[in-house]
């Protein structure tokens, strides 16, 4: 697998990874588990803490309370991995450290079994940076916070960081800060199927992969297995790039998450043209700024699962400037994806199915290439048509969404293997009509 890609340094980017030989769209570049893991915090009671499974009942490790676990298989095997969390986890009950705090203690615990060969390894920890030179006054405290949290969370299992730690580390990840500053900026978030962050995780030589706003890669997750395939075909020794942020945006809020969070300036061919920010703004800007303005206060509402608040803000706008507003438009196709998201949390079908409907033709129109964001919609809306009994448009939007996903998640993925099926049982009903 790993003759597929190599290591190289990329003009104006520093290292980055490029293809060795000719890629395939859809081909499977690469597959790793991670060097460390750990479940979000705020889904540690939803996912198991192994395999990442979403489940109704979990069985929690009696010591910590914290850690769940589908059954005792994924438990045992959990165990070595959780021994010494466990203990951290306990001497600070009822505090949960955040995501990122457990996430470099885990890597340290990693660390120090030697249980993962990093050999295999194109690009090590000790190289990662950590940026910290670049970072602002603000972030460099919230990171000393975090550091802090560290090593208070450490103090059972490695106090101070000191001694036997540190010297089993490479020298570049002794000190608390550099090391969390590393974590921050090299970790990956870990998603189900349909997209949903559970996680997040460390995955060495992928974080050499720079960033485009028009990728020529996606990755995909099946439990904490990432999977990177391209979505383009791609020449021997041309770079290969995902993209770090969410691609459906205006070029300006594109480049100032970059600046912000990953501290570089894109000059990529989709920012120097900004080719799609002319249809993304389509329509009068008076009108369609009144949906922009409401999108914070509508944000809060997701943020809290007030659906029943969302919807009735939604709909109302949407009914009413929003109907003046092209469909293209990025605020009002964030606006309907959140109508969507609602009328599903509260079981109203046949609503959700006109939200849904309504975002199709324009996410076409902004994924040119393969994109997950892109098939999941379109399986979300697949099954909302199944399960009102329009069979012959469920069936034409699940061969729409086989066409994107057997490239962005490949033929043996759940999401795949499930919308398959999916398309048999249509195909069933739609004989026995
Ligand atoms: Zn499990
Ligand atoms: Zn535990
Ligand atoms: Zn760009």
């Amino acid at each position: 697998m790993a003759q597929m890609l190599e290591r190289f340094v990329s003009p104006g980017k520093g290292n980055g990874l490029r293809a060795t030989v000719g890629i395939r769209r859809g081909q499977l570049l690469y597959s790793a588990e991670p060097l460390a893991c750990c479940v979000s915090n705020r889904l540690t009671k939803d996912v198991c803490h192994r395999c990442f499974s979403r489940r109704e009942t979990l069985m929690r490790c009696s010591q910590c309370k914290t850690a769940r676990y589908c059954n005792t298989t994924c438990q045992k095997q959990a165990w070595s991995a959780h021994k010494r969390e466990c203990k951290c986890l306990q001497s600070l009950i009822p505090r949960i450290p955040t995501d990122s705090v457990r996430l470099a203690a885990r890597l340290i615990f990693a660390l120090l079994s030697q249980s993962t060969g990093s050999s295999e390894e194109l690009y090590t920890l000790e190289e990662h940076e950590s940026h910290l030179s670049l970072m602002s006054e603000k972030r460099k405290q919230g990171l000393s916070q975090l550091a802090s949290m560290l090593e208070l969370y450490l103090q059972q299992e490695a106090p101070g960081l000191a001694q036997e730690v540190t010297s089993a580390l490479p020298p570049s990840c002794q000190e608390p800060l550099s090391l969390i500053a590393k974590v921050t900026c090299n970790c990956f978030t870990i998603c189900d199927g349909e997209l949903q962050e559970i996680g997040v995780g460390l995955y060495p030589s992928l974080s050499l992969l720079n960033h485009e706003c028009r990728p020529n890669c996606v990755m995909v997750f099946e439990g904490t297995n990432l999977q990177l395939r391209a979505v383009q075909d791609i020449k021997p020794k041309e770079e290969l790039t995902i993209s770090y942020i969410e691609t459906l945006s205006l070029t300006e809020d594109r480049q100032r998450q970059l600046e912000e969070q990953y501290l570089f300036t894109c000059r990529c061919q989709r920012c120097n043209s900004k080719d799609t920010d002319g249809l993304m703004l389509s329509g009068e800007e008076t009108t369609w700024r009144l949906l922009k303005d409401a999108l914070p206060k509508l944000e809060e509402h997701k943020a809290e699962f007030n659906w029943e608040a969302l919807l009735k803000s939604c709909s109302h706008l949407l009914s009413t400037v929003g109907v003046d507003v092209p469909d293209e438009n990025l605020y009002k196709l964030r606006m309907t994806d959140m109508a969507l998201d609602a009328c599903v949390h509260l079981g109203r079908w046949e609503e959700a199915l006109g939200y849904g409907e309504k975002t199709l033709p324009v996410y076409r129109q902004y994924f040119p290439d393969p994109h997950p964001v892109h098939g999941v919609q379109l399986v979300r809306v697949g099954k909302l048509q199944h399960y009102l009994e329009h069979i012959d448009d469920a069936l034409d939007t699940f061969k729409q969404a086989f066409q994107i996903v057997k490239f962005t998640h490949g033929e043996g993925h759940p999401l795949t293997t499930d919308l398959l099926m999916k398309m048999e049982e249509c195909r069933t009903e739609l004989d026995q009509l």
